[in-house]
């Protein structure tokens, strides 16, 4: 079994291939990241391919994160071992060629229009600025502000600039095309700032009967200001510190954290922590004691999930690392079990009360009574997403008659889903749950599992059941 802090791994040049795929699914990764920035759909295909192979290894189900783009700017292929030195001068146009330290382009047609001299110019994550000393009709001259090592389609920030981008470019919809129609289980929007950039996708998702469901990554100080509609809109967030910390005040970063993790526990929203989450570990065989503590620190505000970027796509040790991140969280939560907090209550929407007082009253109940496991019958997410945000002690198992409801429900936190045929009695429910717990070894004869059974196999008139059931 999963930890309860799921983990995302973005894959890349590191990860793509099916060996390394089933060694992070090994590790304890519940989601994959897809990252539309890079790659063909061609490689997207077969990496998708290596994932459903090594997913159907597993007792239980894994998501799939499709991460849109949206209007974010990168540089195009770099030469090399490319250096900016500090002080030094170079151009950059609009294009799609190798550059240099002299000279690079960038797709973003509207650069010329939108930037002006004085404008900085950030370049991954804010690691290189430079200054625009010079615009011509087809180039821009800047210089170095901070130098470093320049390297391939790295994320471009304009901090000065007034940009005339779409929130959902041409790019980005054959994305959400692709996303349809292989399966994917969750789209991330990036630079999302306004609720309805979150309605558009949606409802064009729906229109196309898609399940996929909507991450709205905040990393724009607009998105900060409008997060609670966007929390609404959204089926849950990513709080996305890269672009984040380059756009805003670096020094806010872990307090807009602390508030948007704080509201989504509110509003039950799962949320996933993301970027620089072991950073060193791109380069390193362990983390700083920072990093270690910035993890802890995620799973004490109570977020769903955390997210390797770099460290999993092209990073030296992604097994490693996950399994670094696994050990951090799991220590952390072990520490939260034992600390006996009351439980804040939730404002949820009132078509989600039902699924909020049966959560809580399981909450309740396992106050008092032992259990090895709460074993629910999701034919909805809702219950399941608010047992999970009752951050009950005990693990969630979901056996899901959806198969796309089971691979999605593994971003929450404390949950490991497992689709499952329909039942129809009870005698059949408790068999099943029998065979799921006994034959993954997630629970003994002789413990106690708390049931949510299916209302199918309950009598016709039960709103709900919460059974104590010892496994016989
Ligand atoms: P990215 O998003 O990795 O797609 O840039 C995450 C972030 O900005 O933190
Ligand atoms: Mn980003």
């Amino acid at each position: 079994m999963t930890n309860k802090t799921s983990i995302v791994s973005t894959l890349g040049p590191a990860s793509n291939s099916l060996d390394t795929i089933t060694q992070l699914l090994a590790a304890g990764v519940c989601t994959f990241r897809l990252n539309f920035s890079h790659g063909t759909f061609e490689e997207h295909l077969s990496v998708l391919q290596h994932i459903n192979t090594a997913r159907a290894m597993l007792p239980y189900a894994v998501s799939v994160m499709g991460d849109l783009c949206g209007p974010k700017i990168r540089i195009s292929a770099i030469e090399p071992e490319t250096v900016l030195v500090a002080g030094s001068e170079l151009t950059i146009s609009v294009g799609d060629k190798v550059g240099n330290a002299k000279h690079f382009t960038t797709t973003f047609a509207d650069l010329l229009n939108d930037i002006q001299v004085g404008h900085r110019i950030l370049i991954d994550d804010g690691q290189l600025a430079l200054k625009v000393v010079d615009k011509t009709s087809d180039k821009l001259k800047c210089k170095v502000l901070v130098g470093g090592a320049l390297s391939s389609r790295k994320g471009m920030n304009l901090p000065d600039t007034d940009l005339s981008v779409p929130a959902i470019t041409e790019k980005d919809w054959q994305c959400v095309d692709w996303a349809i129609e292989n399966n994917l289980d969750y789209l991330s929007l990036s630079f999302v700032q306004r609720s309805k950039e979150i309605q558009e996708l949606t409802e064009y998702i729906q229109k196309k009967d898609s399940p996929i469901k909507v991450i709205a990554k905040i990393e724009k100080p607009l998105a900060v200001d409008n997060i609670e509609s966007i929390l609404h809109a959204a089926d849950g967030i990513m709080v996305a510190r890269g672009d984040l910390g380059v756009e805003m005040d670096l020094a806010q970063v872990p307090l807009v954290q602390k508030q948007i993790t704080a509201l989504c526990r509110r509003f039950a929203k799962p949320v996933i922590v993301a970027t620089q989450v072991l950073q060193s570990m791109i380069e390193n065989a362990s983390p700083t004691r920072a990093e270690a503590t910035d993890v802890s620190n995620a799973v004490l505000e109570f977020a769903d999930a955390v997210m390797l970027s770099g460290e999993t796509a092209v990073g030296k040790y992604p097994v490693a690392a996950v399994k670094t991140l696994a050990h951090i969280c799991k220590s952390t939560e072990v520490y939260i079990e034992g600390l006996n907090e009351p439980r804040p209550r939730m404002d949820r929407a009132n078509e989600i009360a039902h699924a909020e007082a049966l959560a809580r009253a399981v909450a309740h109940m396992l106050d008092e009574v032992e259990a090895a496991m709460v074993v629910l019958w999701a034919e909805n997410e809702a219950i399941c997403r608010l047992l999970s945000k009752a951050r009950i002690d005990d693990p969630i198992l979901a056996l899901c008659p959806d198969a796309v409801t089971a691979r999605q429900l593994s971003l929450y936190y404390g949950v490991v889903s497992v689709h499952h045929q329909p039942i129809s009695s009870y005698d059949e429910w408790i068999a099943a749950v029998r065979k799921v717990v006994l034959e993954n070894g997630w629970a003994s004869k002789g413990e106690n599992l708390l049931l949510l059974p299916p209302l199918a196999a309950l009598s016709e008139n039960t709103a709900g059941a919460i059974i104590m059931h010892t496994i016989a």
